[in-house]
């Protein structure tokens, strides 16, 4: 064994504290186990109601930070709720999974002054957990039917965020998934370490109680093209997230136990909400006793880590062909995993995956950071002849998402998408170039995050209502 292989000491042995720290975070606890009333009213009582609400201005949604802030410190706790509820239709998921640093809480002046931002996503989480609890969330029902029905294609949060809308503006509405369950990624890709999924279900079910029809099992190109649904209802609207995973193209990737990112994560996920999974249970998908790689630097990589870590792996390292500082990944999930014992190696790519049938290692060649390119990002160099091999029996590809071919999987050639596959659609009205179809979330800006979805699909139902009314308008 060489010495760098040494150095893969089962976590158990070497870590033991830092295992303890992943199996105390095996609920969602991160910043927000104890968060009692008075540690919320405290946390909102700092914030310093600067009257330059830099954090409102950079929460994709302009959630109306200041006032519930406010309110939650003066215990006013259903007002609060009503505020923040009246900009996001999943507060209590925006709350747990927004990159906060990189949004509201990194732009808050209080942080800016150095003295630690208010924590904004929990005391959010707070106002909507609380007002679950109170019985103050209600289903969206109309008040009156408007007789004109939407189709969504997708149920992740940009079709929830869209249908909850549109609902209450009083069409019929219908969301089509090809999962067995709504949600999107909120259900398979994010980890339930980080949201649980009994928070997701919780809004579906809202959702139907309002009379939302829920597809599931309904892929369109299979069950439906799109022209059926356009022939259905008076208007669809695709969003259908972007799930091509980006490939590596070195020797040996082709091995056994070398898996993409989000089958890695959706049998997690799976396994963790109690269904069958037999590539779980008899260990294929399963990092228990594994030295793992996971090769990537962003945030799907810190979830496949973190989730390798709980599953019991003997060493789970990251490789990234950057550094520290220029990893697209959020630093405090960066600071999560390490706290847990994940090993990270910059400035490192994969040059060949090495074994007979299974893998067995990685062979990795050193980068160092050279001349910026065209976006002014300095690109990575290999540094010829450091080359080396490290050990892996379970490797997992994290490299990004694209989208899928829809044109081709909705027999529709007629769609309109950009040079990276996206959806186009036309900024002010988020129409495509079908009349009557729009698109939203991922599939239309490409790989993104969960509150640009939410906003999204309140633009698109938004627009899709305008549309819609002016088109009866027409006719009448
Ligand atoms: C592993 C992982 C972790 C992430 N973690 C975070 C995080 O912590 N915070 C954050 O803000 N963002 C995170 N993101 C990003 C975030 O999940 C996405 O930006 C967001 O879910 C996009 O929402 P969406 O509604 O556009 O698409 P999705 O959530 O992908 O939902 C699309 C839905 O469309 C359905 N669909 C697709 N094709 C068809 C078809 N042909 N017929 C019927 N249905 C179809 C899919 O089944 C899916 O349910 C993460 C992403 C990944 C992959
Ligand atoms: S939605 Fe996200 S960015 Fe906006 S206030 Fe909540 S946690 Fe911050």
């Amino acid at each position: 064994m060489t010495e760098k292989m040494l150095k893969f000491v089962h976590l158990e042995q070497k870590y033991p504290q830092k295992r303890e720290a992943a199996e105390r975070r095996t609920d969602f606890d991160e910043i927000y186990a104890s968060f009692e009333p008075d540690a919320a009213a405290d946390q909102a009582g700092r914030c310093s109601q600067c009257g330059v609400p830099f954090c409102q201005a950079h929460c994709p949604l302009y959630n109306n930070i200041p006032d519930w802030l406010r309110l939650t410190t003066e215990g006013r706790m259903e007002e609060a709720y009503a505020i923040s509820a009246a900009t996001n239709n999943l507060p209590e998921i925006t709350g747990r999974i927004c990159p906060q640093d990189r949004l509201c809480e990194g732009n808050c002046v209080i942080e800016q002054s150095t003295h630690g931002a208010v924590t904004i996503g929990s005391v959010e989480k707070y106002i909507t957990d609380t007002a679950f609890e109170n019985g103050w969330v209600k289903a969206p029902v109309p008040g009156q039917e408007n007789g004109l029905s939407v189709g969504i294609i997708g149920g992740g949060p940009a079709g929830m965020a869209a249908a909850e809308q549109l609902r209450l503006k009083g069409y019929d509405v219908h969301i089509y998934d090809r999962y067995d369950r709504m949600g999107g990624l909120l259900v398979y890709g994010i980890p339930a370490f980080k949201l649980e999924k009994h928070i997701v279900e919780r809004r579906i079910r809202l959702l139907e109680e309002a009379g939302i029809v829920m597809h599931t099992n309904f892929e369109v190109g299979r069950d439906a093209s799109l022209e059926e649904l356009r022939r259905k209802h008076d208007s669809v609207l695709i969003a259908t997230g972007v799930y091509k995973a980006r490939d590596l193209k070195v020797p040996g990737v082709g091995l056994k136990n070398i898996y993409p990112a989000l089958e890695y994560l959706t049998t997690s996920n799976r396994q963790g909400m109690g269904d069958a999974v037999p590539a779980y249970d008899d260990g294929t998908l399963n990092a228990k006793d594994k030295h793992v790689v996971v090769v990537g630097g962003g945030d799907t990589a810190m979830d496949c880590v973190r989730t390798a870590v709980r599953q019991g792996a003997r060493s789970v390292k990251c490789l990234y062909r950057r550094d520290r500082a220029n990893m697209p990944g959020s630093q405090r999930e960066v600071a999560n995993a390490e706290e847990e014992g994940v090993e990270f190696v910059w400035l490192t790519n994969p040059e060949a995956f090495v074994g007979d049938d299974k893998v067995n290692g990685v062979r990795a060649v050193k980068m160092r950071l050279g001349a910026p390119d065209a976006g002014g990002r300095q690109s990575p160099e290999v540094i010829e002849g450091s080359s080396y091999t490290m050990e892996a029996d379970m490797a997992i590809l994290a490299l990004g998402f694209e989208p899928e071919d829809l044109p081709s999987l909705f027999e529709a050639p007629e769609l309109g998408v950009s040079r990276w596959g996206t959806v186009k659609i036309d900024f002010r009205s988020m129409m495509t170039n079908l009349d009557g179809v729009f698109a939203a979330g991922d599939i239309a800006r490409g790989a993104s995050l969960v509150v640009w979805a939410i906003r999204d699909g309140r633009d698109a139902a938004d627009r899709i209502d305008e549309y819609l009314l002016a088109r009866k308008e027409a006719a009448a």
